[in-house]
């Protein structure tokens, strides 16, 4: 059997350094907001280029709190609307309808899966505060259009990093782009805990601080409340573990992306669709490997019988989610064909050569 991701043999390459690293923060006899995260945090922050990473308890508290910060410091307020594309992963959505603010869900591209520029600003009213975007399946996504859009109508473009942490755009890295951008490390991700984790990265002090803040009970001195905060903290055993694990980082990523150079060039079957070459500057690290299929369920059966595990990111998009009942009318094409026919591959860090073949293989006779 192919997994679609061995979690523990991508963690087992790193055994030694990172039961060291469990075993130091067992010893030490501190577990919360200690050396370990402070040590991370700089290594993030020097990793992505931005002066600040705050370390969180997951990536939906990320984003939770970039949003949360900006309606404290006043940039933002109930009602406020916020771009975000249709096909993304329920949590950006999350992040925004928590805080009280409005999802304007925005068709993506059918070539890149990401959000569709062009189709930003027919979304765009005097209530409109900012853009989520997200770099889906790995795959970063900016452009100048954005930059000069978010200029124009004075908008903050927040980036949903979760799936794309190592891939830059013309020489910057995701998590850099925007004005604020949240990380998760939930363990299958391209950097992944032994758990929950997550992190903020911005450039904004004042917004770096009330983060930190929100995340530790709405206080940045202990016992003296500023906001109403929440407790979203990332722990000390986590943090070592991701220590270890961003030195490898890039590596892994590089070896994501020879999988799925060999995926592109050697699958060959007209009733695939495989995923767009990266472009406009923009690089792809590969978190998934989507192909496209009109009889997907029919492709993930047959891949099943022989032995291949595939998933579907996403079956469900967000506006027929029965969460979103109020969204549940509306109408996006582009989204809904990439929900019924998207499939993604075996690929991680540990998949090897011959697992690679034998799936090309395969998808090939199908
Ligand atoms: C995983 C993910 C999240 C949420 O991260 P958690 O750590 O699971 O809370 C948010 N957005 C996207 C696109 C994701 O893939």
């Amino acid at each position: 059997m192919i997994k679609f991701l061995d979690l523990q043999a991508v963690n087992m390459q790193y055994q030694a350094e990172i039961e060291d690293s469990l075993l130091r923060v067992f010893r030490s006899g501190w577990y919360l907001l200690g050396n370990e995260v402070k040590t991370f945090e700089k290594n993030l922050s020097s990793y992505i280029g931005t002066p600040n990473a705050i370390g969180v308890a997951n990536g939906l508290d990320a984003l939770r709190l970039i949003f949360r910060a900006y309606i404290e410091l006043g940039v933002m307020s109930e009602g406020d609307e916020v771009i975000v594309p249709a096909n993304t992963y329920i949590a950006s959505i999350l992040a925004i309808s928590d805080n009280g603010l409005v999802p304007v869900l925005c068709e993506p591209d059918l070539e890149t899966y990401n959000i569709d520029i062009n189709n930003i600003e027919s979304l765009i009213t005097s209530k409109t505060k900012a853009i989520l975007i997200v770099h889906l399946y790995g795959r970063a996504v900016f452009s100048e259009k954005l930059v000069q859009l978010a200029k124009k109508y004075e908008l903050k473009i927040v980036e949903d990093n979760a799936q794309a942490i190592g891939a830059e755009w013309n020489g910057i890295k995701t998590g850099k782009l925007g004005d604020a951008a949240g990380f998760s490390f939930y363990p299958g991700k391209n950097l992944g805990a032994l758990g929950d984790g997550g992190a903020v990265t911005c450039n904004d002090v004042e917004l770096a601080s009330t983060i930190r803040a929100l995340a530790n009970y709405g206080s940045n001195q202990k016992y003296v409340n500023t906001y109403q905060g929440l407790n979203s903290r990332l722990d000390e055993i986590q943090a070592a573990v991701l220590d270890v694990k961003i030195k490898y980082l890039d590596d892994e990523n590089n070896v994501r992306r020879k999988i799925a150079e060999r995926y592109n060039k050697e699958i060959r079957n007209s009733k695939i669709i495989l995923p767009a070459a990266p472009q406009d500057g923009g690089e792809h690290v590969w978190h998934v490997y989507v192909i496209r299929c009109q009889e997907r369920d029919l492709l993930q059966q047959f891949l099943m019988e022989h032995g291949i595990q595939s998933l579907i990111h996403y079956p469900i998009p967000p506006h027929k989610q029965k969460a979103y009942a109020s969204l549940n009318n509306l109408i996006f094409p582009i989204s809904e064909k990439i929900h019924g026919e998207v499939l993604s591959l075996p690929l991680s860090p540990v998949v090897t050569e011959a697992e690679v073949s034998y799936v090309i293989e395969i998808l090939n006779k199908f």
